[in-house]
C-alpha cells in the first residue's frame, strides 16, 4: 500500500490564463473591462477593522435581502455563494443525488464535468445540434437532473423561454439548473418561472455584468424548499462563505442600477460593432447574446490565431476540443481594446495573404 493509494484523483478545471502583466489586452475570461460602480469603491472605502477582525454574517443577510428586493422575491428564495462556481457546486452536491445520470450539453461550461466527477455524480453530455443549439427534447429522457447555461458558453447562443419551460415541465421530479452567468447581455431569463415550478434553480454572477469577478459573488434563486436544502449543505461545509467586505460591495453594486445598465448597454454596443469588423476580416461566428464572441476564420486556424494574438499580448481563449478547436472565444473589452484586436488581426491576416 502506497500513501498515494488513498489520495483523491480528480482532473481539475483549467481556468483561462490570468497573466500578472497589466500591459496585456485580456479578452480570455469574460471579465468586464470597466470598473464596478463607483458606489462599490465608496463602500470599500468605508470598511473598518470590524470587517476583518470579526467573522462575517453567516446568513449574508444584507446581500440576500438586496438581491431578493432587486428581483422581487423573498429572501427565502435567494442563496449566495463565493462566485456562481461556488453556488453551482453547492447545487450539484445538494440536488444531484439520485444515482442517475445528470445531463448537460456538450459543448458547454467545462466545470460541470469536474464537479460531477468530484462529487461522484454520473453524467451524460448531450451533443448540441449541427448549429451548436441545445435540443430540448434530448433533455426529456430519464435523468438525475439537468444543468445548462443560458446563454450557453462558449457558444453565446440562447434557448427560448418556452423551450426552457418545456424542459422544466418534463422533468418535474428533478432539479433543472439554468446557469444565467451571461443573461444580462442577452436572452430571456427563467426567473419568471421560479414561482410557477418548484424544480427550477437560476444561478447568476456578479463577475461579468457587475465587473466584480475579483470579489467572488454569485447567487441563485429558487423555491424556498430548494434554497433551504442549499443552506443545510452550506452549513455542513463552511458557514462563513462570504467576507463582510464582499457583502458590503455586493449590496452597493445592486443599489446602483443605472451604472449597471449603462455598462451592460455599452458592452452590447461594442459587441455588435466587433461582429461587423470581424465579418469584414473573414470571420464567421455564432450569434452571441453574451459578452463574448465565438468566432472562426475562413482561412487561418484557431490555434494559429490564438498564438499570434498571444505573442502580441492579446489574450483570447482557444479550446483544444473536438468541434470547437477552430474557434476563438473573444471577450468584449473596451472600444479601444477591440480596435487594437481588429487592427492586429487585419495586419496579420493581410500579411498571410501576401
Ligand atoms: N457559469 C458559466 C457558464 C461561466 O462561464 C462562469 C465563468 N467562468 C461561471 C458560471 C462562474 O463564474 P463565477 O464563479 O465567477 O461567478
Amino acid at each position: 500500500m502506497m500513501i498515494e493509494d488513498n489520495f483523491r484523483k480528480v482532473v481539475p478545471y483549467v481556468p483561462g490564463e490570468q497573466p500578472k502583466d497589466n500591459d496585456v489586452i485580456k479578452l480570455n475570461t469574460n471579465e468586464n473591462p470597466y470598473p464596478p460602480s463607483p458606489s462599490v469603491l465608496d463602500a470599500l472605502a468605508k470598511v473598518d477593522n470590524n470587517s476583518f477582525r470579526k467573522y462575517p454574517d453567516p446568513d449574508v443577510t444584507d446581500l440576500v435581502q438586496a438581491i431578493a428586493d432587486y428581483h422581487h422575491f423573498k429572501k427565502e428564495n435567494v442563496f449566495v455563494g463565493v462566485g456562481s462556481d461556488d453556488v453551482l457546486a453547492m447545487c450539484f452536491l445538494s440536488f444531484f443525488n439520485s444515482g442517475k445520470e445528470i445531463l448537460f450539453p456538450d459543448v458547454s461550461y467545462a466545470f460541470y464535468k469536474v464537479w460531477a466527477d468530484l462529487f461522484q455524480i454520473k453524467y451524460r453530455e448531450v451533443p448540441l445540434d449541427e448549429n451548436f443549439n441545445i435540443v430540448p427534447k434530448d433533455y426529456m429522457v430519464d435523468n438525475g437532473g439537468i444543468v445548462f447555461p443560458n446563454p450557453n458558453a462558449p457558444t453565446g447562443l440562447t434557448l427560448s423561454l418556452s423551450d426552457i419551460e418545456d424542459i422544466i415541465i418534463e422533468n418535474k421530479h428533478k432539479v433543472v439548473i439554468v446557469d444565467e452567468a451571461y443573461i444580462d447581455f442577452g436572452g430571456e431569463t427563467a426567473l419568471s418561472l421560479i414561482n410557477k415550478y418548484d424544480n427550477l434553480i437560476v444561478t447568476r454572477t456578479f463577475s461579468k455584468s457587475r465587473s466584480m469577478a475579483g470579489m467572488r459573488i454569485g447567487y441563485c434563486i429558487g423555491n424556498e424548499q430548494l434554497i433551504s436544502v442549499l443552506n443545510s449543505v452550506k452549513f455542513s461545509y463552511n458557514s462563513y462563505t462570504m467576507s463582510d467586505v464582499a457583502i458590503k460591495c455586493g449590496v452597493a453594486s445592486i443599489n446602483d442600477d443605472t451604472y449597471f445598465k449603462n455598462i451592460v448597454a455599452k458592452i452590447i454596443d461594442t459587441r455588435e460593432k466587433t461582429k461587423e469588423s470581424l465579418t469584414k476580416l473573414g470571420f464567421s461566428f455564432l450569434d452571441s447574446s453574451s459578452n463574448f464572441i465565438f468566432a472562426k476564420h475562413n482561412e487561418i486556424s484557431g490555434e494559429e490565431l490564438f498564438n499570434a494574438l498571444k505573442e502580441n499580448k492579446i489574450f483570447v481563449r482557444h479550446f483544444n476540443a473536438p468541434r470547437i478547436n477552430e474557434y476563438l472565444r473573444i471577450t468584449i473589452g473596451t472600444e479601444r481594446e477591440m480596435k487594437e484586436l481588429i487592427s492586429f488581426l487585419d495586419s496579420y491576416i493581410s500579411g498571410k495573404r501576401g
